[in-house]
């Protein structure tokens, strides 16, 4: 036995982790269920280090030194408790499997507690950065125990991404908490996504610009605050012409987003946990918006013209405006991510850091983003800090945005341009600012019909008025 690590798995996310530890000098042992991408594997890129294929996955387990750790990299669901299934017999104490899928959390929850009556180590593990980042460095989130960690951490660290010396890899906590930390990641990626979207909508509509100039107002954005992967793409992907047309690219690709779930996944974890985790929801629902095609045409045909026209006065004053709003409704997306993080956190015992999770998105990962150093320090200051948005950094930035949030919104709303996420978020802001929320009508509205009883600001205790009766009020 030689090998330090290995990968079951070599599509392309197995394939280029497997490269990546050899890479960086680790021995690994190498398998896949169809033997070709082993052997293609072995021919294309053997000589960047030191693999030890194996054909069968009694061979490959015999090639591993123990403790021996093995990460598993196959299409998430039924295959991945395939392949734990036919990996268990052949483990013995103490041994870890390491599961990169995009696993479910709670999946994860499931086979770590199995595998732990085997007495193995089941770590289930959050990787991000695509293809690009398996090979060059990824964002790595681990969970599992302390132990696996001990032996996976420091070949984790060094095949992740880097930002300032600080490897993008850390021990996230107990059973699901990476893969649940990923999940988070995901549905931040889909609000961020949907603002990028509207701001672009925005700036198209309101100053009637051509995609290649939008471009150029999002690259500069990207020299200040903003600074993102995310932007930096979008400056990519908007200045892009279609070779077959001529026309911009974004004028010739449909206009229906795809998911693959991890955005519903969280929005579903959130409402089972209670966290108003609104932007992330309003960007999952508004990808599904997009490919109800029936319907959007049917009230294309119903309302043809049911905005105003939309003339801004001053175009820089506008482009300023929409950068604000962009960045007041990114930072309630990331305090709501971050909120359900602590929520999980919470009720599944996992003890995760906020601040050192937000340092491991740095870099490697499709959300990284120089604002997340100011998170980190946010919470840093304040571990119990109750919202991201009144950490001093974010407070200044949201209410120095907010009279260019509310114009932006007013706005587009006279114009007909539909901004669900902006709109949603300075819905939110402005309910977690409010003195008084109407919600103590719904709690007139619950004890009327059922009497589901109410408190009082003026007294302990819950109460009940007899609606049908003499309207007399008494202790519940
Ligand atoms: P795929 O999800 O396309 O899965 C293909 C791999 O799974 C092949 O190695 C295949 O083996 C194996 N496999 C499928 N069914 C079984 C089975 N029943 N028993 C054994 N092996 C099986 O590969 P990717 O590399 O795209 O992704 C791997 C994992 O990484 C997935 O969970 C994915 O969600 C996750 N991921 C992917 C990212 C990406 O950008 N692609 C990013 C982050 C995570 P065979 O060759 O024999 O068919």
């Amino acid at each position: 036995a030689t090998a330090q690590i290995g990968v079951t798995g070599l599509a392309v996310m197995g394939r280029n982790l497997a490269r990546n530890l050899a890479r960086n000098g680790f021995t690994v042992a190498v398998h896949n269920r169809s033997p070709e991408r082993t052997r293609s594997l072995i021919a294309e890129h053997g000589d960047e280090g030191t693999f030890v294929p194996g054909e069968s996955m009694a061979d490959f387990v015999a090639s591993l030194e123990r403790p021996r750790a093995v990460i598993v990299m196959v299409k998430a669901g039924a295959p991945t408790d395939a392949v734990i299934d036919e990996l268990v017999p052949l483990l013995e104490e103490g041994d870890i499997v390491v599961d990169c899928g995009n696993a479910h959390f709670a999946d994860t929850r499931r086979r770590e507690e199995a595998l732990r009556t085997h007495g193995l180590h089941f770590v289930g593990t959050g990787v991000s950065g695509g293809e690009e980042g398996a090979l060059l460095g990824p964002s790595i989130m681990p969970g599992g125990s302390v132990e696996s960690y001990a032996k996976l951490g420091p070949m984790f660290e060094k095949i992740s991404a880097h930002v300032d010396g600080v490897p993008c890899c850390r021990h996230i906590g107990p059973d699901g908490a990476g893969h649940f930390v990923k999940m988070v990641h995901n549905g931040i990626e889909y609000a961020d996504m949907q603002l990028i979207a509207e701001a672009y909508d925005l700036l198209r509509a309101g100053l009637g610009a051509e995609p290649a100039e939008i471009a150029e107002i999002f690259r500069g954005w990207n020299g200040g605050e903003l600074e993102s992967f995310l932007i930096e793409i979008t400056a990519d992907v908007l200045a892009h012409r279609d070779a077959a047309t001529g026309q911009p690219f974004v004028d010739v690709v449909l206009d229906r987003a795809e998911q693959k779930g991890t955005g519903r996944w969280t929005v579903q974890s959130a409402l089972d946990l209670g966290v108003p985790i609104t932007g992330i929801a309003e960007a999952t629902f508004a990808r599904s918006l997009s490919g109800h095609v029936d319907q959007r045409e049917a009230a294309q045909r119903a309302f043809p013209d049911a905005g105003e026209k939309w003339q801004v006065a001053d175009r820089e004053a506008f482009i300023e405006d929409v950068r604000r709003a962009l960045l007041a409704s990114k930072i309630v997306a990331y305090a709501q991510g971050f909120d359900h993080i602590r929520a999980g956190s919470q009720e599944y015992d996992w003890d995760i850091d906020l601040g050192g999770t937000a340092t491991i998105w740095r870099g490697g990962c499709i959300i990284r983003a120089r604002f997340l150093d100011r998170i980190r320090e946010a919470y840093d200051e304040q571990p119990e800090l109750p919202t991201l948005l009144v950490a001093p950094y974010f407070a200044e930035a949201v209410g120095a945005g907010v009279p260019s949030w509310r114009r932006v919104v007013a706005d587009a709303a006279r114009a007909g341009v539909p901004t669900p996420a902006f709109s949603s978020s300075l819905a939110y802001f402005d309910a977690l600012r409010a003195e008084r929320l109407p919600a103590a009508l719904i709690q007139g509205l619950r004890d009327n019909f059922g009497a589901h009883t109410y408190q009082r600001v003026d007294r302990e205790g819950s109460f009940h008025t007899t609606w049908a009766g003499d309207r007399t009020e008494s202790p519940a």
